[in-house]
């Protein structure tokens, strides 16, 4: 099969608006109230109990900010990826490569509930069904904010592209930096973990081999 390349080389600056934009959009307005009190009154007792004054000026609303923080952070569950690619699956015949490079990605480790954030590059080869390019980048929100843990996301996102396009391929490669393993634990401030899940077409060297050197100099050059 001859292979061409779109290569949706999303900018940087450019990406940062339309995600902030899109952000903004998508933000949470009203947050489950039940939910928001009783996690208050945690942070409250966090705040007490690593030896802080919950009543003292600076702090009074940061239970309730953190409550509203941690729901945001969390909102994946609420959404279902299938469904968003499915809002826009598009019948088209290209059997061409379609990357998105660089998705910004924010998660929360599952062990620690500590940040960890990155970029992520998709690719699939269609087989009669594309999506839009916007969608693949909310299915990484989908399901990064959740408590993660980076493997399990590669996968996820693999998994809900295979499932509702069923493509020739798919292949996701997730590099990020683990602040529970920056600011704590072993404080390895440097270290980058980087993921990759193949699927189909993807599992052929030659393919994967593509997809690789076309989002390599965006792995070199990260920092
Ligand atoms: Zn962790």
């Amino acid at each position: 099969m001859k292979l061409k390349k779109i290569l949706l080389n999303i900018l940087y600056p450019d990406f940062n608006f339309l995600i902030k934009n899109f952000m903004a959009y998508k933000k949470i307005e009203h947050y489950d109230e039940d939910v928001t009190k009783e996690l208050m009154q945690n942070y409250r007792n966090t705040i007490r109990l690593i030896g802080e004054n919950p009543d003292r000026e600076g702090l009074l609303k940061t239970p309730e900010r953190v409550a509203k923080a941690i729901q945001y952070c969390t909102q994946g569950y609420e959404l279902d990826a299938k469904a968003i690619l499915n809002s826009a699956k598009f019948h088209e015949e290209i059997s061409e490569m379609v990357i998105v490079k660089n998705i910004e990605l924010y998660s929360l480790c599952e062990h620690h509930m500590l940040p960890f954030f990155g970029k992520a590059h998709v690719a699939y080869i269609p087989n009669g069904w594309i999506t839009g390019l916007s969608k693949i980048a909310r299915v990484v929100d989908v399901f990064a904010r959740r408590l993660q843990v980076q493997e399990r996301l590669t996968t996820e996102i693999l998994n809900a592209i295979q499932e509702t396009l069923n493509p020739l391929g798919v292949a996701v490669v997730i590099e990020a930096e683990h602040l529970c393993m920056m600011m704590r634990g072993i404080s390895k401030q440097n270290s980058v973990t980087t993921t990759s899940a193949f699927h189909g077409e993807f599992e052929k060297q030659s393919t994967r081999n593509e997809f690789i050197n076309l989002i390599k100099a965006d792995l070199i050059k990260r920092r």
